[in-house]
């Protein structure tokens, strides 16, 4: 069989042993939802964590609890007969506060699945423990599979703790959920966050208003040239979202700044942009720099592997009676710091769901087993060489 073929074949047996019984994968985000776990609260997230490599080591992984300040990684890891190592990236932190549960516990309307992280994604972690339990059971198309779940994907803007254990991955599959529709996420903007900063001189605004440069006065002039940046490459958007100048109502303002907030498709239109912040005019006296505390996200770029991947997860999808299309977003996830490294990461893994973050946050039962076909078949697939076919 091709490679292809066998993509497809493990795809379709995982998907119908999921399909045949969605109990333990229900059960399972059951149990997830109601255990509580708001970024930051590190008690209830490292025993979530427990929680979940107790499950995966029954399933079949073998795990590991990695401690770090922000509390406790899950990595679960199968080892298989192939050659590809792909990670399947969850994070088990959610965005609401401790108590949300009492008032709205999981419930069930028609297909839909509704209650605090059920997309947000502890249905994420869900299929991916599943696909990776049922694929423990076949002939392993892989050489090491590892679940990595994070608690601290809502809150982080760095490079994940355990980052480093993914070095020379060939793939990342990133479990936020898919989108309405069953799209798949196959890119998604960086972002940058950065003060400019201009300094003059203070001086007395009645006495000796003749010393002083103003600060205020030049940074002013040069926001519309910066405001009009936006746009200015396809996808790139740049806002100023806060400015700040001078302390008190009688001095002629010294010093003034402005925070910058940039997003766009690609590295190169970042740099580019960021690049422009600081050509200003001449102004006398004043010096412009860029602040301190400069904040990153990296592009998760639709690179050649990323299509590939894309484009795989579209023959799977049709394979299995599930469309799955693909799609771009404005936001940021984890799998903007694996792509940012250099790993080929495709995202919206997930259950198909929406509303993140809302209280009407849900997803689609029927997706549930799909999904765990879906990531079985594009391990299996990565093993079979697609992206050596993609980059060569
Ligand atoms: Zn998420």
């Amino acid at each position: 069989m091709s490679a292809v073929s066998d993509a497809i074949a493990t795809a379709r047996h995982v998907h119908d042993a999921a399909a045949a019984d969605l109990e333990p994968i229900l059960g399972d985000i059951a149990r997830w939802v109601a255990h509580e776990s708001p970024s930051g609260a590190t008690a209830e997230l490292d025993l979530l964590a427990g929680e979940l490599a107790q499950t995966l080591t029954g399933y079949g992984l073998v795990t590991e609890l990695v401690p770090s300040p922000v509390g406790l990684h899950v990595h679960g890891v199968l080892e298989g007969s192939g050659r590809a190592r792909v990670a399947l990236l969850c994070h088990h932190d959610t965005v609401f506060p401790l108590g949300t549960v009492a008032g709205r516990p999981l419930r069930r309307d028609g297909d839909r699945l509704l209650g605090p992280g059920t997309a947000d994604m502890k249905g994420g972690i869900a299929v991916a423990a599943h696909a990776a339990r049922l694929l423990a059971g076949g002939d392993r198309p892989f050489a090491r599979l590892e679940l990595v779940s994070v608690p601290d994907e809502e809150v982080r803007s760095e490079p994940i703790a355990t980052q480093a254990r993914l070095a020379g991955f060939d793939a990342v599959l990133c479990m936020e959920c898919g989108r309405p529709g069953g799209a798949v996420v196959a890119a998604r903007k960086g972002g940058r966050w950065l003060d400019v900063v201009a300094r003059g001189r203070s001086a007395h605004a009645g006495s000796e208003p003749e010393h002083g440069r103003n600060a205020v006065l030049a940074l002013a002039r040069e926001l519309p040239r910066i405001a009009a940046l936006d746009r200015a490459r396809e996808g790139l958007t740049l806002h100023v979202t806060r400015m700040h100048g001078g302390d008190v109502l009688n001095s002629v303002p010294g010093e003034a700044r402005a925070t910058i907030d940039m997003r766009g498709w690609h590295e190169a239109d970042l740099d580019w942009a960021e690049a422009q912040l600081l050509r200003c005019d001449q102004h006398r006296g004043i010096a412009f720099t860029a602040g301190e505390g400069r904040l990153v996200t990296p592009p998760l770029e639709r690179t050649p592997a990323v299509a590939a991947l894309a484009v795989q997860a579209a023959a799977i999808g049709a394979a299995l009676g599930s469309p799955v299309p693909e799609t771009s977003t404005g936001g940021v996830s984890d799998g903007c710091w694996t792509a940012g490294a250099g790993l080929p990461t495709l995202d919206g893994i997930g259950p198909v769901g929406a509303l993140d973050h809302s209280p009407d946050e849900y997803i689609e039962i029927a997706s549930l087993a799909a999904r765990c076909g879906l990531i079985a078949g594009l391990v299996a697939a990565i093993d079979g060489g697609i992206l050596q076919s993609a980059e060569g």
